[in-house]
């Protein structure tokens, strides 16, 4: 048996099989093959699964987007139909010349995403892209790079060097047991994402290695630790701990259709954040009481495609319907730093949590920003929306948003689209918004705290570096004052306060923020019931439990 540490992300226990999870580099060579046959065979294997990985993608797309954005897995499939001119492109190359199936792809394809990039008509341009998805698509089946040979067909515990943000949207969550990464730190998205779905994970695990692949491990949380090869009595009795613990939290279904009030009889609002429509049945199940934080950049992470104004009409007013009255604050695309997207087109940059991200994007590109908007305003027709601005500093930058806002509402009422009343609101997660809180609450209706930036910019520490996780203290008595004046300045103007960030999971400090005046947190959703049982426990007439700020 070997041990090996980490930094935990949840008190839970995995049990289950390791998957190393490695993306190979993509070298194609130019070699000529002896078996064509075995080549041309390849191709077929390969097209045909990319075939099938296209329909359950339609499928999908279909009940989370509607018909207009599901059309594109669509136009892929029949890219590839043996019938097509590329099917023809593709065995040509490999029967003429004698290349292998990948090199035959590469060349094809290219072309015909060259031809449709020179034609007029931009409907045909635009196409390219998708001829280039597809290859792609083709050539990781090809060499073994696609999710499914990636993450493998069994439930299983990857271990990996780090996930992004864009490759953990593409993991099928219905395999995963745990995650093991040696990189990574307890803010990052892939920690987060790790908390909404309660996946024991295991992050900063220096010791990871290719030789676990196929070994049985216990992912044990509590510990902060993994034991590969464990031995026949720790996986009894960590397995026996791993049902306690669900048993606990059936004990938690009690709480269902409770509300937050302390024992003095303080409610507060318990939201929970989501990353789409694909969560929605998590906020159902675990009774959030509204939706405090859709990361709206998820809807783009997810698209293969810049996604147009219908696309995320289907998706945003599929949220708001199912959850309808409950409310639901969508944050307008916050993309940047390390949520990075190609089709953005984005610069590199020395300091991109510095750099241009969310609304500063949004308010550079207005059309891209515009049919968010709208799409947004038609969507607020069918249940109870409200809108955030992330990483707000200014009031020049909020009057600018309402402004955008207003031409698109205007535009939409020529158009006759029906819309309803929303609240507009913005994120407090820099430094300055937090000591402007009293002029910016003079502009909106809310303010949701971002704990997770606001501490990174507070402290100058970056969330993403875990070399840093020594100098980080998410209870720093900055932050902490910074999240009391923008409640103090958000309450001196009539408007609600909430925090969206993580730290409003944080169950050592649900006293302090209800003492604090907070009217609404927003956790994950596997925090709702938890935090439930907190502030159900708290009698706010008896002496603070931590020193507040
Ligand atoms: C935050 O910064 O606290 C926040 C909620 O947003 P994100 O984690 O997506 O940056
Ligand atoms: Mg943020």
């Amino acid at each position: 048996m070997q041990v090996a540490t980490g930094k935990s992300i949840l008190n839970r226990i995995a049990v289950g099989k390791i998957r190393i999870y490695k993306v190979p580099e993509r070298v194609i060579s130019d070699a000529l093959v002896d078996d064509v046959q075995a080549e041309l065979d390849r191709f077929e294997a390969a097209r045909v699964r990319v075939q099938d990985q296209q329909m359950v993608l339609y499928e999908k797309a279909l009940v989370q987007a509607g018909e207009d954005a599901a059309g594109i897995f669509m136009f892929h499939y029949g890219l590839l139909e043996d019938d097509e001119d590329l099917y023809e492109a593709v065995t040509e190359i490999i029967t003429g010349q004698k290349r292998s199936a990948e090199y035959a792809v590469k060349e094809a394809f290219d072309n015909q995403a060259e031809a449709f990039a020179t034609m007029s008509d931009p409907y045909f341009q635009a196409r390219s892209t998708d001829v280039i998805d597809v290859e792609n698509d083709v050539l990781d089946v090809l060499m073994g790079l696609d999710a499914m040979s990636m993450q493998g067909t069994e439930p299983a515990i990857l271990v990996a060097e780090d996930f992004a943000p864009s490759e953990t949207v593409k993991l099928d969550k219905s395999l995963l047991l745990g995650m093991i990464t040696r990189e990574g730190s307890s803010n990052s998205h892939t920690a987060i994402l790790a908390r909404s779905m309660n996946l024991p994970t295991l992050i900063q695990c220096k010791e990871i290695n290719d030789s676990w692949d196929g070994k049985m491990a216990i992912l044990d949380g509590y510990n902060q630790c993994v034991y590969v090869d464990p031995t026949e009595d720790l996986l009894k009795s960590l397995t026996a701990k791993q049902q306690e613990d669900i048993r606990k939290k059936a004990l938690l279904q009690d709480l269902k259709g409770k509300t937050s009030t302390t024992i003095d009889g303080r409610t507060i609002r318990v939201y929970a954040n989501i990353g789409g429509p694909q969560d929605v049945g998590a906020v159902q199940v675990n009774d959030a009481e509204g939706v405090g934080l859709f990361r709206s950049e998820f809807v783009y992470l997810n698209s293969k495609d810049d996604p147009s104004e219908e696309e995320q009409f289907g998706a945003y007013r599929r949220v708001l319907e199912t959850l309808a009255p409950k409310q639901v604050v969508i944050r307008t695309c916050d993309i940047g730093a390390d949520k990075t997207i190609d089709y953005m087109n984005l610069d590199h940059e020395e300091n991109p949590a510095l750099g241009f991200r969310a609304i500063r994007i949004c308010l550079t590109r207005k059309d891209f920003f515009k049919r968010q908007l709208r799409a947004l305003l038609r969507a607020s027709a069918y249940g109870n929306l409200a809108i955030m601005f992330p990483m707000i500093i200014s009031v020049r930058e909020v009057k600018e948003c309402r402004a955008i806002l207003d031409e698109c509402r205007k535009e939409l009422e020529k158009e006759g689209a029906a819309m309803g009343d929303i609240e507009v609101g913005i994120m407090i997660e820099t430094p300055a918004a937090a000591l402007c809180a009293d002029e910016l609450a003079q502009e909106v209706d809310f303010f949701s705290i971002g704990t997770n930036d606001l501490t990174q910019y507070v402290c100058a520490i970056d969330r993403q570096n875990a070399k840093l996780e020594p100098f980080s203290d998410t209870h720093h008595p900055a932050v902490l004052r910074a999240i009391r004046m923008t409640v103090e300045a958000g309450h001196r103007h009539g408007i609600w306060v909430g925090i969206c960030g993580e730290l409003g999971a944080d169950l050592s400090l649900t006293d302090t923020f209800l003492r604090m005046g907070i009217d609404e947190l927003s956790v994950n959703p596997t925090s709702v019931l938890p935090l439930r049982k907190e502030i159900r426990g708290i009698d706010l007439r008896q002496p603070p439990k931590e020193q507040e700020a």
